[in-house]
């Protein structure tokens, strides 16, 4: 008995260990959603491989483990596909071991395969709560119907009333258990990103009193410079540079002042359709002399879709995110603007090969104040652009390499289909 529990816990070891480890893992990282979902299906198949090479010792002929918790989570969290995939690693790996327990296993994945399929869908959407639950009836339900197989197939033994008392509660306890902590996990994960949002935007309330006090210094830096201008017996030189302080001091309360400005403003005010094209098409003809200056190419491939926003914003968040790039790239570099459809959201996906951020700078992003560029940059830009694809219902995702470039990619919300003419110029209509 107490072999058999020692081996229960083996597996749930096995199980336990990527329920932990890997979301943690993820999380750190800026892993792409689709990736996440690779690695979660594989870290389940590697449960499921683990738990049947250390079986629970029942018998010779019979292999007896928990490998069907990780196979309900891998197909019920990862959808049609992931089960299909655990389905073939289950009756693939456990073939090697042959026995009378090998037709049992391919009956019951095919029909956790099945019932996953159908449910994974609505599983997604469920609470907590519900998600728990029913994970736990159809673990419970799988269990009491290999049992029956084996009934079925074998008759009765002593091995089979050891089943009935030991694996059937022990498996949806299990699973109640994983699923409970996945669940737990999750939620933990979640809060922790609320509360970073909620601390960024904290800080961003008590703004308003230091902005103040931000353009007080240009200005009165500015003040000073005017004033010795008004001394008589200036060299020209003397007065054209005091002249280009005063101005660049002047430009520098401007840009805080804007960049403020359009952070501070609540709620959308004119909201309109908006044409990606036209609007990111505008917005590299304000900053093409500056692409010029530094030798940045700027290549694009642009589709007509429409978002709803409002057209400043959306131009000044473009605007901030293009001209990090180009600023990044001071010795020259390729800035690309992409767009795509992806699901039912418009991606732009802005990409540089400029210096690139570290992981710490990436992290640092969107605070307020947050520069390397010293005097010459405000730090208020990319907090800009959050608020604004925040309002704008979007998602923002940025991955950088030092030396190598960044990515910024924006999901906005599409709105209503258009025909249009893609960039290779042949004519297409768009449904969905
Ligand atoms: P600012 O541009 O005024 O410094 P931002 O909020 O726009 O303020 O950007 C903050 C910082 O993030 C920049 O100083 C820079 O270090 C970093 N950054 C933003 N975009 C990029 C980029 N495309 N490549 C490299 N670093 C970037
Ligand atoms: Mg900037």
């Amino acid at each position: 008995m107490i072999e058999i529990l020692k081996d229960f816990l083996l597996n749930l070891f096995f199980i336990l260990l990527p329920i932990f480890i890997i979301p943690l893992w993820m999380e750190e990282r800026n892993i792409s959603e689709k990736i996440k979902h690779h690695i979660l299906t594989t870290s389940a198949a590697i449960a499921i491989i683990f738990c049947i090479t250390f079986p629970v010792s029942f018998d010779e002929e019979y292999m007896f483990d928990l490998r069907q918790i990780p196979f309900w989570l891998g197909g019920l969290y990862g959808g049609p596909f992931a089960s299909i995939f655990l389905c073939i690693v289950t009756i693939g790996y456990r073939s090697l071991f042959g026995g009378k327990g090998f037709i049992i296993t391919i009956i019951s994945a095919i029909f956790q395969t099945v019932i996953s399929v159908l449910l994974s869908k609505k599983f997604i959407t469920l609470s907590s709560k519900q998600k728990i639950l029913l994970s736990f009836v159809l673990s419970a339900f799988s269990g009491m119907l290999m049992i029956i197989m084996v009934r079925l197939l074998y008759g009765f033994s002593d091995f089979f009333w050891t089943m009935w008392l030991v694996y059937l509660p022990i498996q949806p306890l299990s699973m109640l258990l994983t699923c409970y902590l996945r669940e737990a996990l999750q939620a933990n994960i979640e809060v922790r990103k609320r509360i970073i949002r909620a601390e960024k935007m904290e800080v961003v309330s008590h703004l308003a009193a230091s902005i103040s006090h931000e353009v007080r210094n240009p200005l009165t830096a500015s003040r000073g410079f005017m004033q010795l201008l008004e001394q008589h017996h200036l060299p020209l030189e003397k007065r054209k540079e005091y002249i280009r302080i005063a101005i660049e001091e002047l430009d520098r309360a401007e840009a805080i002042i804007t960049d403020y400005l359009t952070f501070a403003k609540p709620a959308p005010e004119c909201v309109e359709k908006l044409n990606v094209k036209t609007e990111i098409e505008r917005v590299i003809d304000i900053l093409r002399p500056l692409a010029n200056m530094s030798s940045v190419e700027i290549q694009t491939s642009l589709i007509p879709f429409n978002v709803k926003g409002e057209r400043e914003k959306f131009q000044q968040c473009l605007l901030n995110i293009m001209k990090n790039a180009i600023e990044a790239m001071p010795n020259g570099g390729l800035l690309d603007i992409y767009v795509s459809l992806n699901k039912n959201n418009i991606l732009i996906r802005i990409s540089d090969t400029g210096v690139g951020m570290t992981r710490e700078q990436l992290e640092r992003l969107g605070e307020p104040y947050f520069t390397t560029k010293g005097t010459k940059g405000t730090g208020l830009g990319m907090m800009v652009v959050y608020r604004i694809i925040e309002s704008m219902n979007g998602t923002i995702q940025i991955t950088s390499e030092v030396n190598k470039g960044t990515q910024v990619s924006i999901y906005l919300p599409l709105i209503q289909s258009l025909p249009y003419t893609s960039s290779t110029g042949k004519e297409k209509i768009l449904a969905y």
